[in-house]
């Protein structure tokens, strides 16, 4: 078998065993192993338990008074690592209640009745500091198992660390010295098995919060693209509203809530004399008999038609709008009553002299227009009313023809019908 099919068939054995379900994403799996650090960290304190088992181990070779000196400077250096620690932990984090005295005992207890145990026998023993070496060695193994290999029963191998040397110590020294010693490392595994029963607990809720907040960050992703694809539509049925607001559905030029919306701007321009408008009401000619003739389709193409053809005369800034049946606007910037009356003109004889082609064949179209230049101080609804009332002159002077409102028209300069521009007159 090679050898990483075999070191994956032994990971996958060891993740059974395993306490802590470790069948987690790699990221999640990275924050697991941060935790597990630094939760060893925060329980430095097995650590420093067997420092001073090492420590006292090497102290038994002295007399007893040294003996118990560095018992008590180690008790009081674990007492002094354990209120820096809490304090640590308290700024950290001042909700966790982590507060650990049983356990500290627990320790401190089991490394006295270790430290002590020769000390009640009189005896020299040698070995004994080996075996402080061996054990801290092995409780060191075991934190580096519990920190790193998060797959492996940590527990198993905390036994190990306590049971072999025991075993090793009793085949060299006997087994009467064993008792205390057995007591001590009972205690001790017992409290190492007890915190790291506490940190798996700890690591499993860890790992559910973790598993919960991928989930949860899942259905926000997709709550989020939800809302993100319902913004866009409502977005575009926003602007197609704003747009069809304004718009006239039959030949896609503005509407008459748009001319009033454009005019609004303007009234203040015009009635400061910064800006010259002149309105045209444009009607097309005897149109019932096109509807009548031809039918209404028919007639909706001539509209359409008549829209274009308007429309081709104007320059960008002006408006052109629908705004009744067969009814047409236009709003004429920087343009004053004689300049809108050439405008007027071409527009009228754009429309005349073109070949309105329609399913029923050419249809001859002639607009009338009406022209009044708005004047200072004048409302819009006023100036279009001028210019309904030339529209009606024209209609009634014989139609296919431009008639400017009386007013403008008496201060308006002659100005030669000859020329008529076939493009935007600029
Ligand atoms: P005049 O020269 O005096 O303006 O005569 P006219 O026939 O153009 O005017 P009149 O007001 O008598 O007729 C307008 C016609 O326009 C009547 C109506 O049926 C028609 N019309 C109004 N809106 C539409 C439309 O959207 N489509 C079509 N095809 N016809 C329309
Ligand atoms: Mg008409
Ligand atoms: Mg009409």
């Amino acid at each position: 078998m090679p050898f990483q099919q075999e070191f994956r068939s032994v990971r996958a054995a060891l993740r059974q065993l395993s306490p802590v379900v470790v069948d987690v994403p790699p990221a999640i799996r990275l924050t697991l192993l941060q935790r597990y650090m630094d939760m060893s960290m925060r329980n430095g304190r097995l650590s420093l338990a067997s420092f001073a088992l090492l420590l006292f181990g090497l102290a038994y070779e002295a007399p007893l008074g040294p003996r118990v000196f560095a018992w008590l400077a180690l008790a009081a250096v674990f007492g002094v690592r354990v209120v820096l620690a809490r304090r640590l932990l308290a700024r950290l984090d001042p909700a966790d209640p982590r507060s650990d005295w049983r356990y500290d005992a627990l320790v401190l207890l089991a490394s006295s009745v270790w430290g002590l145990a020769p000390i009640a026998l009189h005896g020299s023993i040698s070995l004994l500091s080996q075996y402080c070496v061996v054990y801290a060695a092995f409780v060191a193994t075991a934190l580096l198992a519990i920190t790193y290999i998060a797959a492996l029963p940590a527990s198993l191998v905390l036994v190990a660390a306590s049971v072999l040397p025991l075993v090793g110590f009793m085949v060299w020294e006997g087994p009467g010295v064993m008792v205390l010693l057995a007591l001590g490392t009972l205690v001790c595994a017992v409290a190492l098995q007890l915190r790291v029963f506490s940190i798996h607990g700890t690591l499993l809720q860890a790992l559910a919060a973790e598993r919960q907040n991928a989930t949860l960050v899942q259905e926000l992703q997709v709550y989020r693209q939800a809302l993100e694809t319902e913004n866009a539509s409502l977005d575009s049925s926003l602007r197609a509203a704003a747009h069809a607001a304004h718009r006239d559905p039959l030949t896609g030029l503005f509407n008459r809530r748009h001319v009033t919306a454009f005019a609004e701007p303007l009234a203040e321009a015009v009635h400061a004399g910064r800006e010259q408008v002149t309105l045209c009401m444009v009607d097309v000619d005897h149109f019932k008999q096109v509807n009548d003739r031809h039918g209404h389709r028919v007639g909706d193409e001539v509209l359409r038609a008549v829209g274009t053809l308007l429309g081709a005369r104007l320059r960008d800034g002006d408006c052109l709008a629908r705004v009744g049946g067969e009814e047409f606007m236009i709003v004429l910037r920087q343009c004053d009553a004689s300049r809108g009356r050439r405008v007027a003109e071409s527009v009228r004889h754009n429309v005349a002299a073109s070949e309105i082609r329609t399913r029923a064949g050419e249809v001859p179209i002639t607009v009338s227009v009406g022209l009044a230049q708005w004047a200072a101080g004048e409302t819009f609804d006023a100036v279009v009313e001028r210019a309904d009332r030339a529209l009606y002159d024209a209609k009634h002077s014989g139609r296919d023809r431009v008639e400017v409102d009386g007013n403008d028209a008496r201060r308006m300069s002659t100005v030669p019908m000859d020329f008529l521009p076939t493009g935007p007159i600029h």
